[in-house]
């Protein structure tokens, strides 16, 4: 793209409806939020649990950035790995039942880490089709032969790890998908991965601090070490920032040997491991946040189902309805805006051609009043195919 084209470039997108604009939040996130100057119930924001403000949090944090300073100063390996780095990772690994974790900055970097530095030119990769962009991004970069099966389809799946003449193998799933919100079955990804001695990468980033009392996916499941590689993002429901990767000693230790994504970056400001320190505690300690989320979910599919609004199975916060148009979606966001809800529209490329829809999330921070208001929104907005 050169200088000159951008301005025909944006305008294209424009009239695709697919211009992508950021909006100015006022507030701390939570369930209220001022956005561009007014006030919005929010059902569009990652923190499940209703950590990203909690004042436990904050207040590890501010304690945290008085005993350890800002910033990181250097990489982990250089000089910037510091003592509640490793508090934090060993915590991490205990609570997820793993012999041991290593922080990254961002779910980014860490499934660029995991990817890049286990397969390269000769292996393969075999990644369901609504992976998660980064984990697509990073089988690309790590030059392995992609292979990509239909959404959850075990047998296509067997298929090409059947076919495959490579080496190392690595399959690679999100264990809930981020845009339509239903599970890998991961039990039977591991009996695939046992059988064709793959690595079994799962990406947990909306499973942590939600599914298995807060364990995350892949405990709930009951999945065994061998083969295992696990990743979570600690921005999500955890509501702090960045992500870390869980598995043996040894993979640990090849990824602080070979990861790019983990040498050439600077460590995370150490006061975040404080705050991922403090989430852990109450991940732990207080269950009635997941059980509110859950209630909230079952509410929510219960009330949209009676009023015959189609929705996609799914047990987790994320509840899509797919609309089709993205024209149509952004309009059906724009009225629930008017009425004081932000809830987003998302689009192609993020999700496939005529599936726009609308991605309400929803969090442990809600409250029963502000979950019916936006149902009685949405049933009297969006027209029943029932
Ligand atoms: C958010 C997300 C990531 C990226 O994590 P960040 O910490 O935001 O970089 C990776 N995978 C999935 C499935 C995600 O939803």
């Amino acid at each position: 793209m050169r200088a000159q084209d951008l301005s025909a470039a944006l305008l294209e997108l424009q009239q695709q409806h697919r211009f992508r604009q950021r909006h100015l939040l006022q507030t701390p996130q939570s369930a209220q939020v001022m956005i561009d100057g007014k006030s919005y119930v929010g059902f569009a924001s990652n923190d499940y649990l209703g950590l990203a403000n909690h004042p436990a949090l904050i207040e590890a944090t501010a304690a945290a950035v008085s005993r350890w300073g800002v910033g990181g100063g250097a990489s982990h390996l250089v000089a910037g790995h510091f003592a509640i780095h490793e508090e934090a990772e060993q915590a991490l690994a205990a609570f997820c039942g793993l012999e041991a974790a290593l922080l990254f900055s961002s779910g980014y970097a860490a499934n660029q880490a995991v990817i890049t530095s286990l397969v390269g030119r000769g292996d393969a990769v075999f990644a369901d089709k609504l992976n998660h962009a980064s984990l697509n991004d990073a089988c690309l970069l790590s030059r392995a032969d992609f292979r990509r099966f239909r959404h959850n389809d075990l047998t296509h799946l067997e298929q090409l790890l059947a076919a495959t003449p490579a080496r190392t193998r690595m399959i690679v799933v999100d264990a809930v998908y981020s845009m339509d919100g239903d599970e890998a079955p991961l039990k039977k990804l591991q009996q695939l991965a046992d059988k064709y001695d793959a690595w079994l990468f799962i990406d947990d980033a909306h499973g942590f601090g939600v599914l298995g009392e807060g364990r995350g996916s892949a405990v709930e499941q009951g999945l065994h070490e061998e083969r295992l590689i696990y990743m979570a993002t600690l921005g999500k429901a955890a509501g702090v920032a960045g992500a870390f990767v869980g598995g043996s000693q040894q993979l640990v230790a090849w990824l602080v040997n070979s990861a790019r994504s983990y040498i050439y970056t600077t460590a995370q400001p150490p006061a975040l491991a404080a705050a991922v320190l403090a989430s852990l505690q109450l991940i732990a300690a207080e269950p009635w946040r997941r059980q509110h989320l859950q209630q909230c979910v079952g509410r929510l599919r219960q009330r949209l189902d009676e009023a015959g609004v189609p929705l996609l199975p799914s047990r987790t916060p994320i509840q899509p309805v797919i609309i089709g148009k993205n024209e149509q979606a952004l309009l059906l966001a724009a009225q629930l805006k008017e009425r004081g809800f932000w809830v987003p529209a998302i689009r192609p490329p993020t999700v496939p051609e005529g599936t726009a829809r609308l991605r309400l999330t929803l969090s442990a921070a809600h409250t029963q009043d502000q979950l019916e208001s936006l149902l009685d929104c949405m049933v009297a907005a969006i027209p029943s195919r029932g």
